[in-house]
């Protein structure tokens, strides 16, 4: 069964409380939101159906705050933000189920918009005992009444069984958010039927991370482009002398068997033939550009770093990224936090710009990046709002915030 939408809702909305669970998991530097990316992206959701003239009760999370309340993980500064960006005023419930949120809930007006404090403050919310987490739901749909509905429009949360993400849907008649929707569609586009040829580009800090990607990838994709630090487990599986960079010694018999299976007619598997090393994980260590089988030989010599990939590298990197009808993106290809190692990471970031095609960037590490290194948002087909949901669902595996939905 596939879920019902907010579309399906809007029309019945009005005189309701309707409670959405949004992804407003944002960067706080001071009190102050600092990329409110993932708010735009949840607003129009909330203000339609504020607008259709529903009473509508946010939930959302902020940090890991582990189940106690911790001032600093207050959803304040995002209530704030939600009401400069909007029109309508967002007000606060001090806490998640307790008498302010159930007496704000209360005195909801049509077309009012309630913001929940973050979930997480309360430790039933991520509970593994299904009981504990059954009843926090059950005191969510309370604040909705008889009357409420549900809709589930954080696509970052998706892949966690948590209860204002998978419980609450089985309490109230459940709607799939615009969001939650367009994610989907996007990532859809990039297992079903691609258009071709389809290129995906890895990165990252840890090989372990991404194996079932690269596992499920292998035999949809035409090419995949490695770098960041995972690249060294390839290189040393290829035989490379990895001196003393990032590598995970025991991953090397499964990146053996990817090449295997590259070598016979999976996807081919492209690692770097040149990476800039340094003689220290820092910013202004001295470095050079070597070639992949002179790794132990750069500044600091056997201590050498691979902290990028090389300029022949990301040349030929973006070439193919440039050639490619569909590209997917996930995990930075240097350490792009330091200037010096951040060329690779931008070489992508611009040539998935070029892409006449689908371009699509995943993870929080590559979103930020791409913002870091000076692009926006429109220079890409699709930049997802969430990192280990798009994984999840690209490795095949289910998302019980969305099979919630659809029971
Ligand atoms: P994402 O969040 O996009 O999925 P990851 O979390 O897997 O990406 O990895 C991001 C991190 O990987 C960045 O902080 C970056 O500094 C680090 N990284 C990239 N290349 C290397 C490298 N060669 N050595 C160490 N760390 C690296
Ligand atoms: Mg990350």
């Amino acid at each position: 069964m596939t879920a019902q939408t907010i579309r399906d809702l809007l029309p019945s909305a009005a005189g309701r409380a309707v409670i959405v669970r949004s992804d407003l998991n944002v960067p706080l530097n001071d009190g102050k939101v600092t990329d409110d990316g993932r708010i735009r992206a949840s607003l129009p959701v909330i203000t339609d159906l504020a607008r259709a003239g529903a009473k509508v009760i946010v939930l959302a999370h902020l940090g890991r705050p582990n189940g106690t309340v911790v001032p600093q993980y207050s959803l304040a500064p995002v209530a704030q933000r939600m009401t400069e960006l909007t029109d309508i005023s967002v007000t606060l419930a001090e806490d998640v189920t307790g008498i302010s949120a159930q007496d704000k809930a209360a005195q909801l007006e049509d077309g009012q918009i309630l913001l929940i404090e973050n979930v997480r403050f309360d430790a039933r919310e991520t509970s593994n005992d299904d009981a504990e987490r059954a009843v926090l739901a059950t005191e969510f749909a309370a604040l909705a009444g008889p009357d409420g509905a549900y809709v589930n429009d954080a696509f970052g949360a998706v892949h966690r069984k948590h209860a204002s993400v998978y419980d609450i849907a089985s309490l109230l008649p459940s709607y799939q958010g615009a969001l939650v929707a367009t994610e989907l569609n996007v990532l859809d586009r990039l297992i079903v039927d691609p258009h071709r040829p389809y290129t995906v580009v890895l990165g990252g800090s840890k090989v372990s991370d991404k194996l079932a990607v690269i596992d499920n990838l292998l035999d949809r994709a035409d090419t995949l482009l490695i770098g960041g630090g995972m690249a060294f487990t390839f290189l040393k599986a290829q035989g490379h002398d990895v001196a003393s960079s990032l590598l995970e010694e025991d991953q090397i018999p499964v990146v053996k068997d990817y090449l295997r299976r590259s070598e016979a007619g999976a996807a081919n598997i492209v690692i770097p033939t040149d990476v800039i090393v340094a003689e220290a994980f820092s910013a202004d260590a001295a470095h050079a550009v070597v070639d992949a089988n002179a790794m132990a030989s750069g500044p600091g010599g056997s201590d050498g770093l691979g902290l990028d990939i090389g300029p022949a590298t990301a040349k030929l990197y973006s070439q193919h990224i440039e050639a490619s009808s569909t590209v997917f993106w996930n995990g930075p290809m240097g350490v792009f936090e330091m200037e010096n190692f951040a060329g690779g990471t931008y070489a992508v970031a611009k040539a998935l710009t070029n892409v006449q095609g689908l371009s699509v960037v995943g993870g929080g590490d590559s979103a930020a990046a791409v913002r870091a290194l000076g692009f926006a948002d429109e220079d890409y087909g699709h930049i997802s709002t969430g990192g280990g949901a798009s994984l999840e669902y690209l490795e095949g595996k289910a998302l019980p915030g969305i099979d919630a939905l659809a029971r």
